[in-house]
């Protein structure tokens, strides 16, 4: 069986304490490699490896850094084939999708980092006639990266990326649910000529490993995507240490539609922004509500559009959605179905996992879902569920919906279907969320702020606001006389 090891200090080294947990393929339910179970020890070698790579990194021109994070992205590309099969074989995500998204974004999150730090300017203050204050930015030392199994490539070079870019190492951990592709960018780094000691992976649970990145005195920012829970609890952790924190969590997100959409571009988006990903997308529209006068049209069109998705193995290029990532996960939807049905929801499509043919019968399938006539503050529409279900909602107004939309404690990202433009502007600027779409889903410009309001997160990631969040400011005051 195959063994993932740590990278740390430019080299693949076994975890010290030669432990290794289960690394599962969602799509057969079988394990297929072993990954380290890392623990403080390990972090504690690979800040060691940081602090003496730190000088010579944030001391190199930020050309000679741009270009080696350019060949990193240029050597993820290259290998682009290697990279996709494994995301979709650690993740149960269908080939298409990784092909499509998310490897491409990794490749594009390390190149524009790689470029926008060449473009990254401080600010200057003049005070007349008596001084000018300028600011520098400067890399904070060594920062930790910790990041989830839906994206995974995706979301761990979209941390690591600017922090490396602004002249950081970095202590990265992947989720221990989907560690491959971080695995394989060690190789990528090394053959860009990444110094050693400037990116140091470790594999392991978040429990352990994870906990010790947080706790590390002399890590000084954390920069975390995952649950909600997770997020509080490393907040309660590293503020008394007076980390800078970034903070990206869980949502529940509205998918606001009224009747003067275009109809047809509504309902394909929304099969999406529903489904994409087995619906294991923090930005997935979970809660649609629906302007009653198209209320019955559109379940009617929905409905049958989601019963005629084909879940089928990740491998197969036609497969709309694969396998959710895990049992305990499937097991938790599976169990929130249950939940929603106990609510008084009705089950219109879906609802039940599903068992393809060997070599695939014990692999994680479930049917998409759509549930409807429940209240909007029910359990189900109040938590998250992270995976293909999704609610119907009919409502009569503006204010109706949008107090139903603000209901959760979540904000992180809203889509609204309309072709009033006051209404447009109006709906999105009350809704509690640090990102809308207006009549699309999922376009993302990497220079815009991106991160969520409420217990989605602090702070925001993207354009300056990484860079920003990777860098120091200093003010220097300087008197004319
Ligand atoms: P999770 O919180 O269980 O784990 C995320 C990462 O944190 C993993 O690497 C895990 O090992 C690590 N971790 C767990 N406990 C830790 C601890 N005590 N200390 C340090 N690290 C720890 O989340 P998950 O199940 O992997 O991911 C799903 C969640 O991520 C969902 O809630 C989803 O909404 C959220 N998410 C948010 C965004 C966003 O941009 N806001 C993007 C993707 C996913």
């Amino acid at each position: 069986m195959e063994k993932l090891r740590n990278y740390v200090n430019g080299k693949y080294i076994e975890p010290l304490s030669n432990q290794y947990i289960d690394n599962f393929e969602p799509a057969t339910g079988n394990v297929y490699s072993l990954i380290p179970n890392s623990n403080e020890e390990d972090v504690n070698q690979a800040v060691e490896a940081a602090d003496l790579a730190f000088p010579i990194w944030s001391n190199m021109s930020i050309e000679e850094r741009s270009a080696i994070l350019v060949k990193v992205s240029e050597g993820i590309e290259r290998r682009m084939d290697e990279f996709v099969a494994a995301e979709s074989k650690d993740n149960g995500k269908p080939i298409s999708l990784a092909r499509s998204v998310d490897i491409p974004r990794a490749v594009s999150n390390f190149h524009f980092f790689a470029t926008a730090i060449l473009h990254f300017s401080s600010e200057s203050h003049y005070m007349e006639g008596v001084g000018v204050n300028y600011t520098t930015r400067k890399p904070i030392g060594i920062v930790g990266c910790i990041s989830p199994w839906n994206l995974p490539l995706y979301l761990f070079s979209w941390k690591i990326a600017p922090a490396l870019a602004a002249g950081n190492c970095v202590i990265a951990k992947p989720s221990e649910i989907t560690p491959y592709t971080a695995y394989l960018l060690g190789e990528v780094c090394n053959e860009a000529g990444m110094p050693p000691g400037v990116l140091n992976i470790l594999h392991g649970l978040g429990s352990t490993v994870g906990d010790a990145i947080v706790k590390h005195p002399k890590i000084k920012a954390i920069s975390f995507t995952g649950g909600t829970a997770t997020g509080e609890y490393i907040a309660r952790t590293a503020a008394p240490m007076f980390k800078k924190l970034s903070l990206e969590l869980g949502g529940k997100n509205p998918n606001i539609i009224f009747a003067d959409c275009d109809f047809d571009t509504m309902i394909s988006t929304t099969v999406r922004s529903s489904f994409a990903n087995q619906g294991q997308i923090c930005l997935c529209g979970s809660r649609i509500f629906v302007e009653r006068s198209i209320y019955e049209k559109f379940k009617t069109v929905f409905v049958e559009k989601v019963s005629n998705s084909l879940v089928s193995y990740p491998s197969n290029p036609k497969t709309h959605l694969g396998a959710v990532v895990s049992k305990s996960h499937m097991e938790k939807v599976l169990s929130y179905i249950e939940l929603a049905k106990a609510e008084g929801g009705k089950v219109l499509t879906g609802g039940v996992q599903i068992h393809l043919e060997a070599p695939y019968e014990n692999g994680y399938y479930l049917r998409p879902t759509v549930i409807e006539g429940l209240a909007y503050d029910c359990r189900t529409n109040q938590e998250e569920i992270f995976g293909p279900v999704v609610t119907i909602t009919p409502f009569d107004t503006e204010e109706e919906v949008l107090m139903m939309a603000n209901s959760t404690k979540y904000g992180l990202a809203g889509t609204i279907w309309t072709n009033d433009l006051k209404r447009a502007h109006r709906v999105a600027n009350n809704l509690e969320s640090g990102i809308v779409w207006i009549n699309s889903w999922l376009i993302r410009d990497l220079r815009t702020p991106f991160g969520g309001v409420k217990a989605s997160g602090v702070g925001r990631e993207g354009g300056w606001e990484a860079l920003r969040f990777f860098t120091e400011a200093k003010n220097i005051f300087i008197k004319y006389e």
